[in-house]
């Protein structure tokens, strides 16, 4: 006789107090998974038809990703293709929906900019056919809002049972992951990936660090910019990220000014309308990470790069690809946003509820400003210190440099069973990680890998509370 419990049989797992766990064999693909059984008797009630349910156990699975962005929707795809079971949490493709500027132009070509299904169908140049917009591989920009409709269409038609809920602890006791999510539920599971992106690493200047959230904030936080309409902002920075939002607060009302550090701002070429001759594809090989050697090499060999010097990777991840911005932009910033290259942050300090900055040029010259607000677009550092909701141990187990992870040619880290990938992978895998366009290396690389595990490991026991 089954124990008798009252408890809810619902689509989230949740289970009563009497779980056990098991564990079942005779899956389809021989990988471990979740296997909830019931036993459902009919009775009466006040009249009424109603269902004692009892609970007999659960196994469990396998596989948590941690992040909806394209690197772990991706991955859950080809999991979900191959037949391994998982969860993946996470609002889907936030960071673009969210943590950019609206209105924005994404700086990687139509042709990659998609997210990566197994059978490659779930493309945006597919997307844009079916729905009537306009596209082509290498001349038309993105526009941000495009993606972010194509990407949520990618996640339903590819990893429709993604749940929209954060992890906010991950830790690791013995062989087994334990996470808990911010409605409360703990599970645990045998392998993880982390694709958490880069919301979680803003670089802030340690001059404006002191300053209330109020006058100073990194460029993650923002993406709707028309609130600024009629205010005086200073943006820091010499990226792409730095331009667009420049550029966008100042065509939203905005009296915009730039201050960049190095004595120049890049922009890349525009498409010469022509098509590529084989002597152009000789001298600079098209790439997702746009044409040149270097980021052919970024794209093409990326499982090589970790075997460069480790102060060679450092400098290649924070320059290659760094500061040019799209081609689009340049004529955008030069009509409305005041440009001061060579200056630098010296001091910043709040009067009356302002920002006063102290700027110096590289010519040795200081001058003041008084400003509403300041933005420093800054970039992203993905340092797994950072990563505050990974419990300390488990930090402590990542073998870094940089601060950043060292992985294995499968996206391991160095404790057994974390995977990390995207922009956190970059120390590891080279430039190629901070594009989505990396996806397509990625995630059927550790999607195999993944199922391999799942196959050969036996389950631990996966139970939820
Ligand atoms: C301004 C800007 C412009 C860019 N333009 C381009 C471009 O044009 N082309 C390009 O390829 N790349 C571009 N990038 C880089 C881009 O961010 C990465 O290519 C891409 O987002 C990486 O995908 P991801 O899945 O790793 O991360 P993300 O897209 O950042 O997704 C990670 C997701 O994980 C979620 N998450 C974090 N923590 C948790 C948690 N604890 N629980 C649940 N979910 C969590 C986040 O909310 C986020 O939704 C740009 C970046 C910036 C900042």
């Amino acid at each position: 006789m089954p124990h008798a419990s009252a408890v809810r049989r619902s689509g989230d797992q949740r289970i009563g107090p009497d779980q056990q766990t098991f564990r079942h064999r005779s899956c389809r693909t021989g990988t471990s998974c979740e296997v909830s059984a019931w036993l459902t008797f009919p009775g009466i009630a006040e009249g009424s038809a109603f269902y004692f349910t009892y609970f007999v156990g659960t196994v469990a699975v396998t596989v948590a990703i941690i992040g909806a962005g394209p690197y772990g929707l991706s991955i859950a795809a080809h999991l979900r293709s191959l037949g391994v079971q998982y969860r993946i949490f996470g609002v889907p493709i936030d960071t673009w929906a969210r943590h950019v500027p609206a209105g924005m132009l994404l700086k990687s070509d139509g042709f990659a900019s998609s997210l990566s299904d197994p059978d490659g169908k779930g493309t945006l140049a597919n997307y844009c056919s079916d729905q009537g917009l306009p596209y082509h591989d290498t001349d038309l920009p993105v526009k941000v809002d495009v993606f972010v409709d194509y990407a949520r269409d990618f996640q339903q038609r590819f990893v429709p049972d993604l749940e929209e809920r954060q992890v906010v602890s991950l830790d690791k006791e013995g062989d087994v992951f334990t996470l808990v999510l911010d409605d409360g539920e703990t599970l645990t599971a045998d392998l993880v990936v982390n694709a958490v992106g880069i919301t979680h690493f803003g670089r802030m200047p340690d001059e404006l660090k002191h300053l209330p959230e109020s006058l100073a904030t990194h460029s993650a936080a923002h993406h709707d910019l028309s609130g600024y309409a009629g205010k005086n902002v200073h943006v820091i920075g010499g990226g792409a990220s730095a331009v667009d939002i420049a550029v966008l607060l100042s065509e939203s009302g905005a009296e915009t000014s730039l201050i960049v550090r190095s004595g120049q701002l890049k922009f890349a070429s525009p498409p010469s309308g022509r098509p590529r001759s084989r002597w152009d594809e000789i001298k600079a090989p098209s790439s997702g990470l746009g044409p040149g050697w270097r980021s052919w090499l970024c794209q093409n060999r990326p499982g090589l790069f970790r075997y460069l010097p480790g102060s060679f990777r450092t400098k290649v991840v924070r320059r290659h690809l760094g500061p040019a911005s799209g081609w689009p932009m340049k004529a955008r910033m030069e009509a409305g946003v005041k440009v001061s290259v060579g200056t630098r942050i010296e001091q910043a300090s709040e009067v009356d509820g302002r920002v006063r900055l102290v700027l110096r040029s590289d010519d040795g010259s200081h001058r003041e400003v008084v400003t509403d607000h300041v933005i420093a677009a800054t970039g992203y550092w993905p340092d797994v210190e950072r990563l505050s909701f990974v419990s300390e141990r488990v930090r402590r187990g990542v073998r870094t440099h940089a601060g950043l992870a060292m992985l294995s040619g499968t996206f391991e880290t160095s404790v057994d069973g974390l995977y990390i990938v995207g922009p956190a992978a970059a120390d590891s895998f080279g430039p190629l990680m901070r594009f989505m366009v990396g996806a397509e290396y990625v995630a059927p690389l550790v999607a195999r890998r993944l199922a391999r595990r799942a196959r050969k490991e036996p389950a631990r026991g996966v139970t939820t509370a």
